[in-house]
């Protein structure tokens, strides 16, 4: 499987959830096996020496990329989930997405102080998501390894946000 053709899978929706937005659908993606197979691959392939001990991923669509990537490294799984939805004692942040406002939350106890962990998503685009959850991984007194994305809107900043807020992290993009 080429990179090629796993990019081409991508599908590209207009004015999806709200006008002006491309909305970015991986899930054909994720449909493919030799495409998934592709980018576990690489993903692992670049984080494979960095001392990850554990993936976060972010609901929803980076569960999809990020727990198959935690098998495909034999290492465990935390969700980073919508509020009100884990359903023992989290921490909380709040921030602004690229249409809307929404808080994310992680179970306290999910992480230990000894962890490395990657964070995991489809798509980075303000950054305000990944922003808010690397903030999660270090209120868990855990450190902040990187950020793994398929596709990152480069147009947006999100990337150079996410390096200004954890300049000590590695991010990491799939596709561009
Ligand atoms: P942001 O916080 O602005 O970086 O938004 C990132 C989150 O919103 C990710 O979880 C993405 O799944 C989703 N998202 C934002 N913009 C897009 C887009 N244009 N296409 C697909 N997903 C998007």
């Amino acid at each position: 499987m080429s990179r090629e053709f796993a990019e081409s899978l991508i599908v590209e929706i207009a004015d999806y959830p709200t006008p002006g937005v491309i909305f970015k659908d991986l899930t054909p993606v994720f449909s493919e096996p030799k495409a998934m197979a592709y980018v576990l691959e690489v993903c692992a392939a670049h984080f494979a020496s960095k001392g990850v001990t554990k993936i976060a991923g972010i609901e929803a669509r980076g569960f999809m990329v990020g727990a198959a990537l935690a098998s495909h490294m034999g290492i465990g799984f935390v969700p980073i989930r919508k509020q009100g939805k884990l359903p023992r004692e989290t921490y909380r942040v709040e921030y602004s997405l690229e249409y809307g406002q929404d808080a994310i939350e992680i179970h306290t106890d999910a992480l230990k102080s000894t962890d490395h962990v990657l964070l995991v998503d489809d798509v980075l685009a303000t950054g305000g998501t990944a922003i808010a959850a690397g903030q999660l991984v270090e209120q868990c007194g855990a450190t902040l390894s990187g950020l793994a994305v398929l596709l990152n809107l480069d147009f947006l900043g999100g990337d150079v946000r996410f390096k200004q807020a954890f300049p000590q992290t590695d991010v990491f993009t799939v596709f561009s």
